[in-house]
């Protein structure tokens, strides 16, 4: 038995065996092949593997996402028999003896390189579903060899480290857990893993990927950070007691269904879910939650090879409000850039990411894109109750920016004769220590206030929170967090407005009671931290 030490993200244990999510070499080697007709044989055979896998993911998305959204892999699954693309493959690989990987690299690329040479803005963007289906086909091709043996069996996703664009793409009814070698605590691969509801450890080392082999069996505690590979006989019978502990836990927890979020004293607050896609919304019911107070819309961007139209965005929004029949739904306009990229936006390489072009930044210098979300918003705003939140604001002139394109967006829906509703909230992110500190200042522009401690943290403390090697740097209980959040929260109070948390910290129980005392209105977590989150409100008593 080998045993390593991660950082436990979601607290659960999985017992099962190990899939290495291997990615692909930067550079596909170039090799010779003597039989090139064999080898044209093996190119057929995968692409015909990866049509199969895209009609599976059609039919998955067709179900989660609909029509609009799973169009996409319709469309993959054409570009994957095109005859140029085909004949470039297959000419490579003839004319020059060489192997299938490198022949679909090349032709990617003088591919990719003519779709992004086009003026039309549609064609342009093909270059990213060119990258993404000859992507497929590699891996396909390299993988051929060792998952002949691949069965529905669910597994242990290991990984040196996931982007969220990798994370959400995994086919999550096969994942049992999931282990990344490096990663941090409060990064989006975090956080989507805590959504999954799965053991989720990350940080787990060099020598952990180093030494895992597909198939070894493992044990991983979601809630000690450990990995157990090959486990002995006594560990597996531990880990599995203190799994049926876990779910007995989660099972007692179900009981407070439909029970009422407040204190001992009488204090109210409203419990609220995350979500990342219209996916998510079976936890949020299956959890009871309030309402939504956290919609990640940029995961519709993050999913898709190319901006989701209004129509998409609106089918989507709609589904989700409905969903929620008549409890609040926030949802928050794109937050890309930084971890979050996507290959379509074309954003420059930064050197602080961070600090750098991203969420409503994007948002106001591109208005096209502004305007299509908000729109489709606006419109979906009739099936439910809406709010609408906006990330990373620091200055009053940004807000009002913001406002007027709202402005602009309601003129032109009502010039074209198209419903809306005039009771949506508009709030924004607390993110920045700027926007806690001017909070007197933009708490009279808004309904609402959420704050995001991931980032907000990330900002106080000076420390990237995608950086593992600082996390012993970042405290979340700093005093400079918990002021800047109390001094928010009685700023939005002083001016009519409500405060949420929707940032990781919202779950961490321990700081309950001081959300509480702070006057905090609603708590946003994973669905999954709900009902914990519920249980702790219920044992308070703030008289004392
Ligand atoms: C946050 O920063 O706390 C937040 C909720 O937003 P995200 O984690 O998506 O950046
Ligand atoms: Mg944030």
């Amino acid at each position: 038995m080998k045993t390593y030490q991660g950082k436990g993200v979601y607290g659960a244990v999985a017992v099962g065996k190990i899939s290495v999510l291997k990615k692909r070499d930067a550079a596909v080697k170039r090799t010779h092949v003597e039989n090139a007709e064999s080898e044209k044989a093996r190119f057929e055979q995968a692409k015909s593997l990866a049509i199969q896998q895209l009609q599976e993911i059609y039919d998955k998305a067709l179900k989660e996402v609909g029509e609009a959204n799973a169009a996409i892999f319709e469309i993959h699954q054409m570009m994957l028999e095109d005859d140029d693309y085909n004949d470039s493959i297959n000419t490579i690989i003839e004319n020059q003896s060489v192997n299938a990987e490198y022949a679909v690299a090349v032709t990617e690329d003088n591919f990719a390189e003519m779709f992004a040479a086009m003026d039309d803005t549609y064609m342009k963007a093909r270059a990213a579903d060119v990258r993404d289906i000859s992507n497929r086909l590699i891996n396909t091709l390299s993988e051929n060899i060792q998952t002949e043996t691949a069965s529905d069996e669910k597994v242990i996703i290991c990984a040196a480290d996931l982007a969220p664009s990798e994370t959400v793409a995994l086919d999550k009814d096969r994942v049992l857990a999931f282990v990344t070698a490096y990663g941090s605590s409060n990064s989006h691969t975090a956080i989507l893993a805590r959504n999954m509801n799965i053991p989720a450890v990350i940080s787990a080392g060099e020598k952990f990927l180093a030494e895992i082999r597909d198939g070894d069996e493992a044990v991983v505690d979601g809630y000690t950070g450990e990995i157990f590979v090959n486990p002995d006989k006594e560990t597996r019978s531990r880990l599995l007691e203190k799994q049926r502990a876990g779910d007995e836990k989660k099972r007692l927890l179900q009981e407070l269904k439909g029970k009422e979020n407040v204190t001992l004293d009488g204090c109210r607050i409203n419990v609220y879910a995350n979500i990342g896609s219209v996916g998510d919304i079976g936890k949020v019911l299956a959890n009871d939650a309030g309402g939504i107070g956290l919609f990640r819309s940029e995961f519709l961007y993050l999913e898709n090879s190319d901006y989701p139209t209004e129509e998409q965005q609106f089918n989507a929004y709609k589904k989700v409000l409905e969903s929620m029949a008549g409890k609040k739904v926030i949802i928050r306009t794109l937050d890309i850039g930084a971890d979050k990229q996507v290959d379509y936006f074309n954003l420059k390489k930064e050197e602080n990411p961070a600090l750098g072009y991203r969420a409503i930044r994007i948002c106001l210098t591109r208005p096209e894109i502004f305007k299509t979300q908000l729109r489709a918003l606006y419109r979906a705003s009739v099936f439910g109750s809406l709010g609408i939140m906006f990330p990373m604001i620091t200055s009053v002139s940004e807000l009002k920016r913001i406002l007027a394109v709202c402005d602009e967006v309601k003129e032109e829906l009502r010039e074209q004769c198209i419903e809306f509703s005039d009771k949506i909230e508009l709030g924004i992110m607390i993110e920045t220590p700027a926007a806690a500190l001017i909070s007197d200042k933009l708490a009279p522009m808004v309904d609402f206030f959420s704050v995001g401690t991931n980032d907000l943290t990330q900002y106080t403390l000076a420390c990237d929170r995608q950086n593992p090697d600082i996390e012993q740097f970042i405290d979340t209980h700093h005093e400079a967090i918990l002021r800047l959040i109390e001094m928010s929260a009685k700023n939005a109070h002083k001016h009519g407005a409500w405060i949420g948390i929707c940032g990781e910290l919202g779950a961490d129980t321990s700081l309950t009671e001081t959300f509480l005392r702070m006057g905090i209105d609603e708590l946003s977590v994973s669905p999954a931290f709900v009902l914990k989150v519920r249980d702790t409100i219920r044992s308070i008593d703030l008289s004392k």
